[in-house]
C-alpha cells in the first residue's frame, strides 16, 4: 500500500477501465476537477468509440482501448492527430490495465472485467473496484492475488467503500456485523405478483441512483445487493452471518459497521456516486468532492427495513451461494449476467430472472462445481458452464407459468 503523504501528493497517473460508462463519467468528472494531480495513463471502453476518443483528446491519454476488436479502424480514425497510441480486443483491453498507471479504476460491467483487474492487480496498482462482478466471479482468489502481488483494493461501491471508512473505527476481531443499505428500488413496495411482469421500462426506473442498464436491473430485483453481500464477504473477510441488509429507501446511510461495544460506526451522503470515487481516488488523503453536500435537515427523515426474501429472491439466493462455497458465487453471477440480457432482449419476463440463477446453482452444485476454484482458469470454466447451463434452462423457465 502506497501510504506515505508525499506519494499521494505528488502527479498520480490514472487508468481508468470502462471509462465511457456511467462510473467511468463519474470518474472522469473529478480527474477533470483536478488537472493539476491526475495525469490519465489508458482509458477503455467496449465499443463506443466516439466517446472513447473524446475522452482520450480531453485528458491527453497515452493509450485507449475498445474490447470490440473490430472497431479499431474506426478507433484509429477517431484519434488521428493525436499521440494516443491505440488497440481493440479483450487482450488490448488487458494491456491499458498492465501499462504502470498508480491508480486503476475498475469499471468495466459484468465478469468480462475480471481479467483487466487482474492485470492491474498482478503489478501491484491501487485498484478502485467498482465491477463487483469480477470478486463475485473470482472470490477469493482476487483477494489472493491481490495480497500476494501488495495490490491496494479500495471498494468504490458505495456500500463497501462506507465499510472501508467505517472500519478504520476499530479493529477486525472487534467488529460483530456489518450492515449494507439498500434502497429497494422501484418494485421495493410492488406485490410478487406486480414484480412477476414487471416491464424493462419500469425496471430501468430507479428511484434514487442513476447507473448502467445492468446494475439498474439488478437494482429492481434485488440481485445487487445480493452481489453485494457477496462482495462484502470476499472484501472483508467476513461469513454470511456477519453481513445484513437493511432497505433504506433514501439511499443517505450507505453502510455501517457494529462494534462489539455495539457502537454502531456509519457513513452518510447524497446518493452521489463521485463521493465513493472521490475517496478511492484521494486516498489515503481527502480532496475535494463534486457532490452535492448532504442536507439532512430538508431530507427529515432516514427510514429503515427488513428485506423481503420473499419477494425479491435472489437476495436469499446470495446467502444461499455463499453457503455453498466460491465456486457457487460464479454460478450465482454468471446465470444472473445471462437472465439480465435475455430480460433486456425482452425474452423473459422479469420474474424469471432469479428462477434461472436458480436453477443454474441447483443443477450445478448438485454436479460439484461450489467447489472454489483453485485457479482463474478454473473461474472461467465455471462461469463458461454456469452461461451454457443458465442458456439451456432458460426457455423452460421462461415458459413456467406465472
Ligand atoms: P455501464 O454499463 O454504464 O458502463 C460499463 C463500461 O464498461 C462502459 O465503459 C462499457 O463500454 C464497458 N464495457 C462493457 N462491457 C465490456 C466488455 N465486455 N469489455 C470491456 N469493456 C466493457 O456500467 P456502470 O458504470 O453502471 O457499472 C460499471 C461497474 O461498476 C459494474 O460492475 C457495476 O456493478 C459497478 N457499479 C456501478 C455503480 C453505478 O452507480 N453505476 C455503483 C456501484 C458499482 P461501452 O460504453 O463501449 O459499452
Ligand atoms: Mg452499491
Amino acid at each position: 500500500m502506497r501510504n506515505d503523504k508525499a506519494a499521494a501528493s505528488s502527479v498520480r497517473s490514472v487508468t481508468v477501465l470502462g471509462a465511457t460508462g456511467s462510473i467511468g463519467d463519474s470518474t472522469m468528472d473529478l480527474l477533470r476537477a483536478s488537472p493539476e494531480r491526475y495525469r490519465v495513463e489508458a482509458l477503455t471502453a467496449h465499443s463506443n468509440v466516439a466517446a472513447l476518443a473524446k475522452l482520450a483528446r480531453e485528458f491527453r491519454a497515452c493509450f485507449v482501448a475498445v474490447a470490440d476488436a473490430s472497431k479499431l479502424d474506426d478507433l484509429r480514425d477517431a484519434l488521428a492527430g493525436t499521440d494516443t497510441e491505440s488497440g481493440a480486443g479483450e487482450s488490448a483491453v488487458v494491456e491499458a490495465a498492465a501499462r504502470s498507471a498508480d491508480w486503476v479504476m475498475a469499471a468495466v460491467s459484468g465478469a468480462a472485467g475480471l481479467k483487466p483487474a487482474l492485470a492491474a492487480v498482478e503489478r501491484g496498482a491501487t485498484i478502485a473496484l467498482a465491477n463487483k462482478e469480477c470478486l463475485v466471479s473470482a472470490g477469493d482468489l482476487f483477494m489472493q492475488r491481490a495480497a500476494a502481488a501488495k495490490a491496494c483494493i479500495l471498494p468504490a461501491d458505495s456500500e463497501h467503500n462506507a465499510l472501508f471508512q467505517a472500519l478504520a473505527s476499530g479493529n477486525r476481531s472487534e467488529l460483530t456485523r456489518v450492515i449494507i443499505t439498500a434502497s429497494g428500488g422501484p418494485f421495493r413496495t410492488w406485490a410478487a405478483a406486480d414484480i412477476e411482469q414487471a416491464t424493462l421500462a419500469q425496471a430501468l426506473k430507479h428511484p434514487n441512483w442513476s447507473m448502467g442498464q445492468k446494475i439498474t436491473i439488478d437494482s429492481a430485483s434485488m440481485m445487487n445487493k445480493g452481489l453485494e453481500v457477496i462482495e462484502a464477504s470476499y472484501l472483508f473477510a467476513l461469513s454470511p452471518d456477519e453481513i445484513d441488509v437493511l432497505v433504506h429507501p433514501q439511499s443517505i446511510v450507505h453502510g455501517m459497521v457494529e462494534f462489539a461495544d455495539y457502537s454502531v460506526m456509519a457513513q452518510l451522503g447524497t446518493p452521489d456516486m463521485r463521493t465513493p470515487i472521490a475517496h478511492c481516488l484521494g486516498w489515503p488523503e481527502r480532496i475535494p468532492g463534486r457532490a452535492a453536500p448532504l442536507d439532512l435537515a430538508k431530507i427529515g427523515q432516514l427510514t429503515f427495513e427488513l428485506p423481503d426474501f420473499a419477494r425479491f429472491p435472489g437476495l436469499r439466493l446470495a446467502y444461499d451461494a455463499l453457503r455453498a462455497g466460491n465456486g457457487a458465487t460464479t454460478i450465482y453471477n454468471a446465470a444472473n449476467e445471462v437472465a439480465v440480457a435475455a430480460f433486456i432482449g425482452e425474452k423473459i419476463r422479469f420474474g424469471a430472472i432469479a428462477g434461472i440463477v436458480e436453477a443454474t446453482m441447483n443443477a450445478m452444485v448438485r454436479d460439484g462445481a461450489a467447489r472454489a476454484p483453485a485457479s482463474v482458469e478454473d473461474v472461467l470454466a465455471i462461469d463458461h458452464n454456469a452461461r451454457n447451463t443458465a442458456a439451456t434452462l432458460l426457455p423452460q423457465i421462461a415458459l413456467k407459468a406465472s
